[in-house]
């Protein structure tokens, strides 16, 4: 278990992370999630002991990570900025670190069989490709079986397989029972592998709850009709009093599911060319919820293009 608590970072006057407290509990994936700049790779810094809080605590398992005796059988870690030796191959690389870890050597095979990069384990890591390297980063993250495995933004530079292995894998880890915390600022990534999610902006935690209460909570739905008698529709459904829009001859209902607006309009006789659930996507909620905390963002193109 991971339990962060109060955690703050200053850099000058600048504040990276603020005030952020969550719980990541064994046995499931849990989603870190924000846009660039929120304070994702920062807080994962803390909770491996790697940057000093200004303020709050982290422990990992009880106890802080740095006063573990064998760190990398306690937690796994692959961070954005890999630290690796260009020189050196990948099987020295891991052999370096099982040696200083106390790890069994056989254990490198295994990672480097899990990863997939035998072929290449004699390789200089210099000469590897972004996606080599992150599946060496996991390798390393994985050598000590550690019971707790935090990756920050573990699918950068992988190809849709590999993509796709990441995910399986964190599922995996967390069937086993440990503790799992996966960084994105991919809405789409993390719907497809965390049953819980932090979603954090500007340094603080925005949203702390699992996925399906997520969807629930945040990804609108309403129900599109199309009725040549449109008119008509509004004012019964208003008189039941749902919010409805109207455009020609379609309505967008909120406040009833497509059941029980179909229910009230085919009760009046009313026909129905179409009656349909929409629900905004995920990478919609995402948005919405961290818009105001987006550090960089990028004009959208109608809004470059126009003139004012
Ligand atoms: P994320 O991982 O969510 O993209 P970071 O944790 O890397 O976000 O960064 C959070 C904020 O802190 C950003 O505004 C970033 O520029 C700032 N920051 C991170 N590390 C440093 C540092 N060493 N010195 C100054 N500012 C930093």
């Amino acid at each position: 278990m991971i339990a962060v608590r109060g955690l703050t970072k200053t850099y000058g006057q600048k504040v990276a992370v603020d005030g952020v407290t969550f719980t990541v509990e064994p046995g499931r994936v849990t989603g870190f999630l924000g846009p660039n700049g929120a304070g994702k790779s920062t807080t994962m810094r803390m909770i491996l002991g790697l940057d000093r809080p200004t303020a709050g605590s982290v422990t990992v398992n009880g106890h802080r990570y740095t006063d573990a005796p064998a760190p990398l059988r306690e937690v796994g870690a692959l961070l954005e900025a890999r630290a690796l030796h260009p020189g050196r191959t990948a099987r020295n690389h891991l052999r370096w670190l099982a040696v200083s870890n106390r790890i069994p050597e056989r254990r490198v095979d295994e990672v480097l069989d899990l990863v997939g990069l035998t072929e290449v384990a004699d390789q200089r890591v210099g000469k590897f490709s972004l996606g080599m390297g992150q599946r060496l980063g996991i390798a390393v993250a994985l050598l000590g079986e550690p019971p707790v495995v935090v990756l920050d933004e573990p699918v950068n530079g992988l190809d849709p397989e590999g993509i796709r292995w990441v995910r399986t894998l964190a599922r995996q880890l967390a069937e086993q029972g440990r503790t799992v915390l996966v960084s994105s600022h991919l809405m789409s990534e993390m719907a497809l592998t965390a049953d819980h999610l932090v979603v954090i902006g500007r340094g603080r935690v925005l949203a702390d709850c699992s996925m399906p209460e997520f969807i629930a909570e945040h990804a609108a739905s309403h129900v599109r009709v199309r009725t040549p008698r449109a008119a008509e529709g509004e004012t019964l459904l208003r008189g039941h009093g749902l919010d409805v829009a109207r455009t020609g001859d379609e309505l967008r209902v909120q406040g009833l599911d497509a059941a029980g607006v179909g229910e009230l309009l085919g009760g009046q006789g009313l026909l129905l060319h179409e009656l349909t659930l929409v629900r905004s996507s995920l990478e919609d909620a995402f948005m919405t919820l961290t818009a105001d905390s987006v550090e960089y963002s990028a004009a959208m193109p109608q809004e470059a293009g126009a003139t004012r």
